[in-house]
Order: structure tokens, then sequence, then C-alpha cells
């Protein structure tokens, strides 16, 4: 699959613009059927926006609106979770979570978020008291809490890959580098232009979050305008992760126009805090800043007090694609629309939060608005089921050995801060999406990822990268084209 290209005469049904969470789980759920399916995405490999860059939870839906495409999505896509979990062998756990609250007018707002909720469908929804906060975290400070059992964790790299690779794997093809910069329409086919090339195809699925607006006008339907709202956050090292053994939030506040900066567990045992709220001009700033830093630590450690600067590894920050700017405010619900300006076109913009947790639900609802022009024919081949790669780190030693047996490869080590031997690398390496940068490594198998973030292990992907995929030093890449890492030989 590495170096996928297209001809000339190619004709494709549905194109997809952009390989986020919900592109690639439209692209999954697309792939049941018999069509030729394209993926258009700018960057260098999935999952290189939004949905990389959040707080990896898997909602249970108490926070939106009842009757909203949000609600309805985040409650399916959380109920439906353990199965594609299952299928794409993807990590993720059930830890349930905890909205904490300290005065009586906090108890108010927690009752009305758990009457939203059990309107909404949410299983198990309790107020509990300090004495069962203590039983289920003991380190979280609050008097009272909201307790959603059914909220979950997962890894949204881990979830994009699975939806993506699984897609791959049922025939859908991914161009990479490949930015849509216009579309023109012309008897019955759509022309994508792209910065490589022009893609032709009778269907096209707008996923570019970010972009989604600017891919809308290409459409014809000119109205929407994202106003990016940027989130920071801290990753602490897991030497902390086991004082948190579930997200625990505060009361949001509607004025800052998130869930409020919270502490979540990773499945990789680290801890998150965050995110901040911010609007800002452009929407491709992930800068982390002092202010929203200082921020962070004070909301995270009204929660978690036991927090110390000693365990701040390292900051990241998301943009939200809002579709209210920040003097408006208010809610705006996701758009997912078919238009009569774009009939063979479906149309998704401001997928914001619970974004990665009704991306499964929202593929469901673009199908359902393009089997209304059309009947799908079943693609029969269609197999469900992706497997991930072995982690060596979290086995016992008699697993471990027993791996190594199968594959003397388990048996060396190249990355030292998270124990990820050669074998996993390979296996990364040899992807079904064709990515050979080091990030693209990096993500698959966590290499780079510990306290050293790379120092010991970046140079041994690079080589395991040129020994697998042919290439010269000169021409391994980190992440996007044109950042090559060696410009030649010391000596
Ligand atoms: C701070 C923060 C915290 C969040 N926390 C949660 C959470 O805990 N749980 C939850 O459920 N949701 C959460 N969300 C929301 C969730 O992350 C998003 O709703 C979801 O990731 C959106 O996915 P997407 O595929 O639509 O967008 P993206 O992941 O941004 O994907 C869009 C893709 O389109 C590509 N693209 C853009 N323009 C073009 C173009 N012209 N040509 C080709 N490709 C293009 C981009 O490169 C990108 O890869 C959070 C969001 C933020 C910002």
């Amino acid at each position: 699959m590495k170096g996928v290209t297209v001809t000339m005469d190619e004709m494709f049904d549905v194109l997809i613009i952009g390989s986020g969470v919900v592109g690639s789980a439209v692209a999954r759920e697309l792939s049941r059927y018999s069509l030729k399916i394209g993926v258009l995405e700018k960057e260098p490999d999935v999952c290189c926006g939004t949905s990389a860059r959040n707080s990896g939870v898997l909602h249970a839906g108490f926070n939106n609106k009842p009757g909203s495409l949000m609600a309805r999505f985040c409650v399916e896509g959380n109920r439906g979770f353990d199965e594609v979990a299952r299928e794409l062998d993807i990590p993720y756990k059930r830890t349930g979570k905890l909205v904490v609250g300290f005065t009586p007018t906090d108890r108010e707002r927690l009752l009305a978020m758990k009457e939203t909720g059990d309107k909404n469908g949410v299983p198990g929804l309790e107020i509990v008291d300090r004495n069962r906060i203590n039983k289920l975290a003991p380190a979280v400070r609050g008097e009272f809490a909201l307790w959603s059992p059914s909220t979950a964790i997962l890894d949204p790299f881990q979830y994009t890959l699975g939806l993506a690779e699984n897609a791959a794997l049922n025939g859908v093809r991914f161009f990479f580098n490949n930015e849509v910069t216009g579309l023109e329409f012309s008897d019955g086919i759509y022309h994508a232009k792209t910065t490589k090339a022009t893609y032709r195809s009778r269907w096209v699925v707008n996923c570019a979050g970010l972009g989604s607006a600017k891919i809308s006008a290409m459409l014809g339907m000119g109205e929407y305008t994202i106003h990016p709202c940027r989130g920071e956050y801290f990753v602490l090292d897991p030497k902390i992760g086991p004082l948190l053994p579930l997200p625990a939030y505060p009361i949001p506040n509607p004025a800052e126009g998130g869930l409020g900066i919270h502490v979540t567990p990773t499945v990789d045992g680290n801890v998150l805090i965050g995110p901040s709220s911010e609007y800002i001009d452009g929407d491709d700033d992930y800068s982390c800043t002092q202010q929203a830093m200082d921020l962070l630590i004070k909301g995270g450690s009204k929660i978690l007090p036991a927090i110390k600067r000693e365990h701040f590894i390292r900051n990241f920050a998301g943009i939200r694609p809002k579709l209210t700017s920040e003097s408006e405010g208010g809610f705006r619900d996701f758009v997912i629309e078919r238009r009569p300006e774009a009939p063979h076109a479906v149309n998704l913009v401001g997928i914001e939060s619970p974004g990665l947790t009704a991306a499964l639900p929202i593929a469901g609802e673009v199908i359902r608005l393009m089997q209304q022009v059309e009947t799908f024919s079943p693609n029969h081949g269609f197999n469900p089921v992706r497997k991930g790669i072995t982690p060596f780190r979290n086995k016992t030693p008699e697993q471990q050995a027993e791996l190594i047996k199968e594959n003397p490869d388990y048996g060396e080590i190249v990355c030292r801060c998270e124990t990820i031997t050669k074998a996993e690398v390979l296996a990364a390496i040899r992807n079904p999406l064709g990515v050979d940068t080091v990030t693209g490594i990096k993500y698959r198998c966590r290499t780079m990822m510990g306290r050293c973030q790379g120092g010991y292990c970046q140079t041994r992907v690079a080589e395991l990268i040129m020994q697998e995929s042919h290439k010269t030093p000169e021409e391994v890449l980190y992440s996007r084209e044109g950042s090559y890492q060696f410009t030649g030989t010391v000596r």
C-alpha cells in the first residue's frame, strides 16, 4: 500500500475529505458497501487534527441538550463502544467519571445535569456524597459529585487508527499530503482539486474539521464560519497515574465554552490536566501559553491536590471548531446535512465535543443521508475485525517470554522509557496505511513518548524505517513533507 497513487481516468464512488476520527469512521462504515472509496487528507497521516488533541474521554451524554444530534449520537456512541473496541482491538477503560461540587449552587447544577442525562437516556447517573468519592477516587476533592458509571477513557489516536486501518483493509484508499483546494461539479461528477492531483467522484463527504467551513463553501454552502477555540493541556508523569483511576471534572461554566479544567487518566497511565478555553485567530496555532498553564495548575489542583510541578512532562493544545463566536456564545448542534445545492455531498460542520464519542453514529447518519438518494449494495467481503500491535510492556514475564519465543524481535528494546520492542516498531512500520514517518511510528507504538521524548530511540526508529522502506537517511521524514532529519553523514 505504500505510495498509493491515482490514475487520471480513475473514478471514485465516494471521496471523503479529512481523516480525523469522523472521516475515518465514515470510511470504515462506508466500506461495508460495495463502493470505491478514497480519503483525501492534507496531513501525512490520519488523526493529525482535533482528533489527536483532546481529553480522550468517551462521554456519557449528560452535557448535551436533549433532542440534539450531539446528545443522541453521544449516548449511542458510548453504548456501542464495547463492540467496536473489541472489533478494532483498541485500548479503553470503562472508568466512570465524577463531576465534583462544593457549594449548594453546585449541587443544584449537578441535579440539573443529572436531569439532562436522564432525559438523554444516560444509564446509572447518581449524586454521591464525599464518602463515595473517597471510595471511587480517594485523591479527588469534592463535597459531593455526579457519578457517571458509563463514561470511559480511550486513546483517540488508536481509535482513529483502528477505524482507518480497518477501512483500508476493506478496500478504502487513503491519499495523504493531499489538501483539497477546490471542488467543481459537472455532469454529475465532483472534481476535487488537491495540492497533488485532481480526483473524480460521484459523492463527496466533508469531514474536514477545522477546514470544514472552507470545504462547505466550495460545495456552494458558504454561510458557515468556524471560530477556533484553543484548549491547552499538561501531560503528567505516569507516577501520579495510580492516584487518579477516573476522570474528575468541575461543574462546567457555560461562559468558558467547554466542560471546565478537569483531570483525566489516559489509557497509558499518564494524567492530563486541561483544557483551557480561548478563542484564537488562526486555526493552526497550537502554541501553549504561560497564562493558560498557570490556570491549568490552579484548576487541576483544586480537584487533585496531589499534583506537583515535578510531575509535568509536556504540554499540547487542541482547537475546537466552534460554530459560535466568543461574543455569540450559546449552543450550536452538529451540522450534518445533504442539501439541494449539493445533492451528492454530505456536509459536516462544527463537529466539536463530543465528536470523538459520537464518530460512529455520525458516520451512520452520513450513510442514512446518502441512502436517501441511492441504495448501496453490501460488500460481502467486509471484515469488521482489525488486529492491533501486541504491546510487550504490559504482559506478565511468562507472556513476555512466550512472545520472545515466537518472535525474537520482542527481545530487543528500542524505546527504554516505554519498553517498546523492535517487534512493535516493525509492526508499526508495516501498517496498512503505508505511513513511515518517525511521528507516524511514534503514535502507533509509543516510541519517543516517555520521559526522554525520543533522545534514545528516535535515531533507532529512523534506522528501522530506512531498513524497512528502503530509504536513505536523507529521505526519512520526521512528520510533514519536507521535515527531513538528516542532511548527510558526519564522517
Ligand atoms: C480541547 C478538546 C477536548 C475534547 N475532548 C473530547 C472528549 O474528551 N471526548 C469527545 O468525545 N470529544 C472531545 N473533543 C471533540 C473531538 O476531539 C472532535 O469532535 C473530533 O476529534 C472531531 O473529529 P473530526 O474528524 O471532525 O476533525 P479532525 O480530527 O480535525 O479531522 C479533520 C481532518 O480534515 C483534514 N483537513 C482539513 N482541511 C482539509 C482539506 N482542505 N483537504 C484535506 N484534508 C483536510 C485535517 O487535516 C484533519 O485531519 C474535544 C475537542 C477539543 C478541541
